[in-house]
């Protein structure tokens, strides 16, 4: 069977080639004109694009319930969808899609590129071609290879809602620190199966269209004063905090710091630790300095990225739960955001 893939290409710089006007998003609808390599593969492509393509640092909810939205009305006609995409907030769209997709089961491939397809040197062409083969994979069964949100980029496949852009310049422009990769893409792609998710129960999609993006991110650095802690924990019409900790989910121990906190959680705020380091993550109860914020109410976030953490409170303060239903999910894995503990 011919594969069958939608690519959705939303912007960024792997979708741009050189004019006389310089660098313009090109037409997908004519892709095989500008990326004539990619008729090789033998494929049925189909493709669709935002009107306007964005840089991805303009990304937002009302654009993924656009991607959730491309993709939940061809579920079916299609093996794979493959989105093209900026890649400085590429992590972000790949956790929030993997909370909006519920029910996924078929491959979400998302890509973009350093440099874009239409320079002389350039890795656009090769992460496409490599994400429209990883969409296409089979396993033994006949089965998609990949049955949830993936970002392939250079020579990995990483579980999206585990992936951070760590470098502004390398080509390997994406790593998962927490989680092993999915698989590597060299001389062959070769897939690590045990690592791949694999729904339990098989339900029809379920799109989510109503991330909540009322979420504040505070960044702890030596030094924060009472009025800054105290000022952004009064940001009006917010409901969660991602707390970004020292270490292994530390902070300090001051009893301004812990009253600020106490007081915001007594109010019903949602405060989530996760630490500011990439490997690793919180063990809130190792340190005194961490144990402090499990006694003031703060809920450890553990290994998750601090991408996956915006993005799964967004999916569940907009799930209508409740505070304490919001809390337990915190706590566990949803899509294979965490390490279950
Ligand atoms: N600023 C660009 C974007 O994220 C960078 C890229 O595409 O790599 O859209």
């Amino acid at each position: 069977m011919t594969p069958r893939i939608l690519i959705i290409y939303t912007g960024g710089t792997i979708g741009m080639v050189e004019t006389p006007d310089g660098l313009q998003p090109f037409d997908f609808s004519h892709l095989m004109d500008n990326v004539p390599k990619v008729g090789q593969l033998g494929y049925q492509i189909d493709s669709v694009q935002f009107e306007n393509p964005i840089d991805s640092s303009n990304m937002n909810p009302t654009y993924w319930n656009m991607i959730v939205k491309d993709i939940a009305d061809r579920y079916d006609d299609y093996d794979g969808f493959v989105v093209l995409h900026g890649t400085d907030t590429m992590a972000y769209t790949a956790s929030a899609l993997a909370f909006m997709l519920r029910n996924l089961r078929k491959p979400v491939v998302i890509t973009g590129s350093q440099l874009p397809i239409g320079d002389t040197r350039e890795d656009g062409t090769e992460n496409l071609i490599s994400a429209l083969m990883v969409a296409a994979a089979k396993d033994e069964n006949g089965d998609p290879m990949i049955q949830e949100v993936v970002i392939s980029f250079q020579d990995y496949i990483v579980r999206g809602c585990r992936t951070t852009k760590f470098t502004s310049t390398g080509f390997d422009a994406f790593k998962s620190f927490n989680y092993p990769t999915l698989g590597s893409i060299d001389l062959h792609i070769d897939y690590a199966k045990p690592y791949l998710l694999r729904p339990q129960v098989k339900l029809p999609l379920d799109p989510f269209y109503n991330m909540d993006p009322n979420i504040l991110v505070m960044w702890l650095y030596p030094g924060i004063t009472e009025d800054v802690v105290k000022a952004q924990l009064s940001t009006p019409g917010i409901k969660a905090v991602v707390l970004r900790t020292f270490g292994a989910g530390n902070a300090p121990t001051e009893s301004w710091f812990l009253k600020a906190l106490t007081d915001a959680v007594n109010s019903g705020l949602i405060v989530y630790n996760v630490t500011q380091c990439l490997n690793g993550g919180d063990e809130q109860k190792r340190y005194y300095t961490g144990d402090m914020l499990s006694k003031a109410g703060v809920i450890s976030g553990y290994d998750i990225t601090a991408e996956a953490a915006v993005t799964k409170l967004m999916y569940l303060l907009g799930s209508g739960l409740t505070k304490n239903q919001i809390v337990e999910y915190l706590g566990t894995s949803i899509v294979g955001e965490m390490t279950d503990n």
